[in-house]
């Protein structure tokens, strides 16, 4: 047996160190499992990614006391022989590699649709083949739509929660028409979801499939014109970040209605430890991981944050700090929303006694905190050379 690595499983058995080839391990996800990994574990991690901004101070190169436990292997999954190798090598592989903002899925379907589901064909087949064990990323977005977003607005079974709650083995998915490409991200997702719940069944593929439900945090994408495109279009909480350092109004689209459930990034890696550390409890399950308790609608969440960054920046909040847009304006053609998405905690709280813990005024706090400390000072520079030139 591996030797102990002084770490133990919920039923108090030794938790052996792993290797584990983590596919996405330069995005916002990766940079902190990573960081925990080495922080506070014994793993080993082999980080696959096209590029390892987000990682650069673990990897480039790894400081002297993580030699040998973490090193970056850059390629891109699509067509690189290199990556059945590290599958191989690992006795775990985690897949975050995809394609996962909404301004892409109705403008880019193609590249979504690939990205999400064939591109993670070949690390489902060698996982499959090598009898290796697979915790592949998916998103509360499978769910789509809820039941009760069909009922008339004012119908008292809105407020039911059979009627919204969201529960991994029970409740529907839910997209509008195949011409509302929104859905060409969620459906892909599903049917990758589908075949990796087949593998388990029809070839005993040990699994695990995460749906994130709106984790943020730092890191969380890019600001646009700083360290990413000036057109981009990120995740909203870099959306209202950038608007806020730009001192311009939020954009709601289509009025910030929807609701949505946002869970921190540190609570929401500590489940995937758990699950990591816990194979006999995680395998075969689909987890739900967020919180239920942070709901807000998007106009909400554009007030709490003008608040928090008023706070934390010292600046005070434009007069008109929100404007509306319509979807068609700010994301295009094809665009279709989910209306809420509050999951139901009871799985992982059974399998793995997993619960959320930071109030989203508190996660707020922190991560404009950091994107203040972080962008400030580039936004100002890129403002004045855009205007000068
Ligand atoms: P991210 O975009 O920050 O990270 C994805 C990483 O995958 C990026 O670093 C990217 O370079 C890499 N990648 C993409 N295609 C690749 C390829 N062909 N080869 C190699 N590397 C490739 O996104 P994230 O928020 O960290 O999300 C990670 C996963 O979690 C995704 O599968 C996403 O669908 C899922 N998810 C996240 C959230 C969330 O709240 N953050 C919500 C739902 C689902
Ligand atoms: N949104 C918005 N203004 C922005 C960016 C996003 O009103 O500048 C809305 C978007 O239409 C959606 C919600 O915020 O209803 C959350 O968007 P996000 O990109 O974070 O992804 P989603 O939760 O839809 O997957």
């Amino acid at each position: 047996p591996a030797p102990a690595s002084g770490r133990v499983d919920l039923d108090g058995a030794p938790v052996a160190p792993l290797t584990i080839c983590m596919i996405g391990a330069g995005g916002f996800i990766g940079s902190h499992l990573c960081e925990k990994l080495m922080a506070e574990t014994p793993h080993t991690v082999l980080a696959v990614d096209v590029y390892c901004d987000k990682i650069r101070h673990l990897v480039d190169p790894a400081p002297p006391h993580l030699a040998g436990r973490i090193s970056f292997h850059r390629l891109n999954i699509k067509n690189d022989s290199r990556l059945e190798g590290l599958i191989k090598m690992a006795d775990l592989t985690i897949n975050l590699a995809a394609i996962c903002t909404p301004a892409d899925y109705n403008t880019r379907p193609l590249d979504t649709i690939y990205s999400n589901f064939i591109d993670a064909l070949p690390v489902v087949k060698y996982c499959s083949e090598n009898s290796k064990r697979l915790i592949h990323f998916s998103t509360c977005e499978v769910y789509g739509k809820t039941v009760g977003s069909f009922l008339p607005k004012d119908h008292p079974l809105r407020k039911e929660p059979e009627f919204f709650v969201l529960t991994e083995d029970e409740s529907p998915c839910i997209f509008g028409p195949i011409v509302k490409q929104r859905w060409s991200y969620a459906c892909a997702k599903q049917l990758i979801e589908r075949l990796i719940f087949a593998e388990g069944a029809e070839n005993d593929l040990e699994f695990t499939i995460v749906r994130p439900f709106n984790w943020i945090g730092p890191r969380m994408d890019f600001i646009p014109g700083v360290d990413g495109p000036s057109e981009g279009v990120p995740r909203v909480l870099a959306c209202f970040s950038n608007n806020l350092l730009r001192r311009e109004p939020l954009k709601l689209v289509d009025g910030g209605e929807v609701q949505r459930t946002f869970l921190y990034i540190k609570d929401a890696i500590e489940a995937v430890v758990l699950m990591i550390e816990n194979p006999a409890r995680a395998n075969g399950h689909i987890f739900n991981v967020g919180n239920p308790n942070n709901e807000v609608t998007v106009r909400e969440l554009a007030e709490m944050m003008t608040e928090v960054y008023a706070n934390v920046s010292g600046e005070p909040p434009l007069e008109e700090p929100v404007i509306d847009v319509s979807a068609q304006q700010f994301y295009g053609e094809g665009y279709d929303d989910s209306d809420k998405r509050i999951p139901s905690m009871t799985l992982i709280n059974k399998q793995l006694g997993w619960n959320p813990k930071t109030p989203l005024k508190d996660l707020l706090e922190t991560t404009l905190t950091y994107q203040h400390k972080t962008y400030k000072e580039a936004v100002k520079t890129q403002m004045s050379q855009a205007s000068a030139s």
